[in-house]
């Protein structure tokens, strides 16, 4: 059976199963203290002297919090948020119309920041800098150039590829934020919260053995609940034990280590069709039949942090520790260090 908690980056978050589990505050927001603390001060900084806060950027792989601290922002410094996607601007005008209707010290939220069209990119450096934009009225001999003024504003970026970012975009981001995966203590902690707002009580024990599988991710732990809550309602279970998570999530095929059939697949293709690798991502991805971008976006980052998977020049590689995790013996034992 597919995992269906595995979301690519840009797919499958259910909203109104989301809605009620976000932070709405930065004292809800568990984990990533030292973006948390920088957020602390800029927004101290900004309701001292009154102003629009910086731009942000935030970056790292989905379901880790990115949309839920732009919220947590708009919050905080009471400002109204507009919430946009990259690939959904996809001409300057679209941009100029949702800039010029900002209020002063809007927040503007763009998700996939990295997709935004080149064209639409460029008017956005005058925006972030001058708060002004540089509007082409007509074409040919009755071309001409208005500017308008834009009202100061923030803007909230978000990337699962902050490598395809452009370095002019980038470096309009006065702050800019790397989340990384969770620690299984940190994911107890959001699915006790979690468990308390959806009414499924759930054992502390029960609550880390969820936290073990969802591969460091928040959304996923959250997910992995919804599905473990139906399996306690079918069954008749009044508290969620430890046992009971271990039977609901080999129901989906994750392991104790959150791999799930897909990730086994990736690995078990490199070691078997490929002698351990390398082999190329786009090979890869016809092999597992599975797209590329969500191999590398939400796949490979968590078999690579925890130590399955190599990514070198020449290709992906399966490591010692994948050859073991899969009970496999490595006949060439490339000697990494895993
Ligand atoms: P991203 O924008 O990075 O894809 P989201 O902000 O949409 O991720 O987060 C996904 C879900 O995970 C949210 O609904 C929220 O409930 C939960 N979540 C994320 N980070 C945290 C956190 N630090 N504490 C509590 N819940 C979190």
């Amino acid at each position: 059976m597919e995992n269906p908690f595995i979301e690519s980056s840009w797919t499958q978050q259910d909203e109104t199963f989301e809605l009620p589990l976000r932070p709405q505050l930065l004292h809800d927001f568990v984990g990533q203290h030292k973006v948390v603390e920088q957020l602390k001060v800029s927004i101290g900084a900004a309701k001292a002297r009154n102003e629009a806060l910086g731009h942000l950027l935030f970056s790292g792989p989905p379901g880790l919090g990115k949309t839920t601290l732009a919220n947590i922002l708009a919050k905080e410094l009471k400002s109204h948020l507009t919430i946009t996607s990259g690939p959904v601007i996809e001409k300057p005008s679209d941009l100029a119309g949702i800039l010029t209707n900002l209020q002063p010290k809007d927040m503007l939220f763009i998700d996939e920041i990295h997709r935004l069209p080149k064209t639409v990119e460029e008017y956005l450096y005058a925006a972030m800098e001058d708060f002004c934009l540089d509007l082409l009225i007509d074409t040919g001999p009755n071309a001409r150039s208005v500017q308008v003024k834009l009202n100061p504003f923030t803007l909230i970026g978000a990337t699962t590829r902050s490598g395809l970012l452009s370095s002019p975009l980038r470096s309009r981001f006065l702050y800019q934020s790397r989340l990384d995966y969770y620690d299984p203590e940190s994911l107890k902690k959001i699915l006790m919260r979690s468990s308390h707002l959806l009414h499924a009580p759930l054992s502390e024990k029960a609550a880390f053995a969820i936290a073990k599988r969802a591969r460091g991710t928040p959304r996923i732990a959250n997910n992995l609940l919804r599905w473990v809550r139906d399996f306690a309602t079918i069954h008749q279970i009044q508290k969620i034990e430890e046992e009971n998570i271990i039977t609901a999530l080999a129901m989906l095929s994750i392991d104790h280590e959150g791999l799930d059939e897909m990730d086994k697949k990736l690995l078990s293709t490199i070691i078997h069709l490929y002698q351990g690798g390398p082999v190329g991502i786009q090979t890869l991805a016809v092999a597992v039949g599975e797209d590329p971008s969500t191999l590398s976006e939400v796949y490979e980052p968590y078999l690579i942090m925890k130590g399955f998977l190599k990514r070198t020049l020449r290709g992906r590689e399966a490591t010692n520790l994948a050859y073991e995790h899969l009970g496999l013996q490595n006949p060439h034992n490339h000697g990494d260090c895993t």
